[in-house]
């Protein structure tokens, strides 16, 4: 069993972001809207800061209360939509449940959309044709590329059909040629779709609800899922599936960061592309 090593790969890919961003005049620019008090996101947009600082790009962050008027967010996406020197745009979620997530989401230029979460980035993936891939699957494709898991007749289970990561990474997986099995909270028998995977992608949110009985032996794990407990970090998957499977990815250190370095490529990507700039 070998562990799919996030942390590592994604020191990697910041490094070559950095290299790139040095190497132009102007400074790339990610903008951050939060809106609310969500720990948790507190927490992930203070790790993308640092690393944007760590790449050579800068992050302008815009945190409203949860009282701001959904009119006041728009007017601000729709003034960093035209500023040319913001490169990438997110909106931070959660957000609290009285705003239209996706009208708020779908004000953002698709140009500087690096979350990959408008309507229109999320039409080009089913096309195969993405500017922006969501940042999770975009981590896990960049997992499977770096360790040399190809897909191509492999049978790949998905649990999870959010926005974010299980319908994206279902269809990349489609454009990579894998047969693909997409599992959910009304999915009768969990385990017999699980245990004929060549390739597990749990993206639940549900700790340790995989485990090596669940499992075919010698199956790729991909663990998307973070729930915390007093403190501690959990992922959907136990690791006694270590037992059984050729590949897992840990949690904390798997998914996680590469979610982050995969921010910092979109942002790139946008600047490069905002800029007339070819790879
Ligand atoms: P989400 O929108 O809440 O979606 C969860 C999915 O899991 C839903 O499709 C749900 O089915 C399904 N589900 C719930 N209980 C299930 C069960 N018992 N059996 C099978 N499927 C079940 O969550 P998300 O945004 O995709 O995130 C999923 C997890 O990944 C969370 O723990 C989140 O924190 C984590 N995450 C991690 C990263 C990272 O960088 N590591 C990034 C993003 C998300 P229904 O559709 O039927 O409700």
């Amino acid at each position: 069993m070998e562990r799919l090593d996030g942390k590592l790969l994604s020191a990697k890919i910041k490094d070559e972001v950095k290299a790139g961003a040095d190497s132009y005049k102007q400074t790339p620019i990610l903008a951050v809207l939060t809106i609310g008090d969500d720990e948790a996101s507190k927490v992930y947009v203070e790790n993308k800061r640092k690393a944007c600082e760590y790449c050579g790009m800068s992050m302008m962050h815009f945190d409203y209360a949860d009282c701001v008027k959904e009119s006041v967010v728009i007017k601000k996406i729709k003034e960093l939509n035209k500023d040319k020197s913001v490169n990438g745009i997110i909106l931070q979620l959660p957000i609290p449940k009285r705003f239209n997530t996706k009208k708020i989401l779908n004000t953002i230029s698709p140009d500087k959309d690096v979350d990959g979460l408008t309507d229109i980035s999320q039409g080009k993936i089913m096309g195969g044709n993405a500017t922006f891939i969501p940042c999770t699957p975009k981590g896990i494709l960049e997992i499977f590329d770096h360790y040399k898991i190809d897909l191509e007749g492999r049978h790949v289970v998905v649990i999870g059909r959010s926005d974010l990561v299980g319908k994206p990474i279902m269809l990349e997986c489609i454009n990579r040629n894998a047969t693909v099995t997409m599992c959910h909270s009304k999915t009768k028998d969990l385990k017999k779709y699980t245990k004929d995977a060549d390739v597990l992608i749990v993206a639940v949110g549900h700790k340790h609800l995989i485990d090596k009985s669940m499992i075919k032996e010698g199956a790729v794990i991909i663990d998307v899922g973070i729930t915390r407990i007093d403190g501690k970090i959990y992922g959907d998957v136990n690791p006694d599936v270590e037992e059984k499977a050729s590949y897992v990815t840990p949690v904390p250190g798997g998914v996680g960061p590469m979610t982050v370095a995969m921010l910092l490529k979109n942002t790139f990507i946008g600047y490069k592309k905002q800029n007339n700039i070819e790879d």
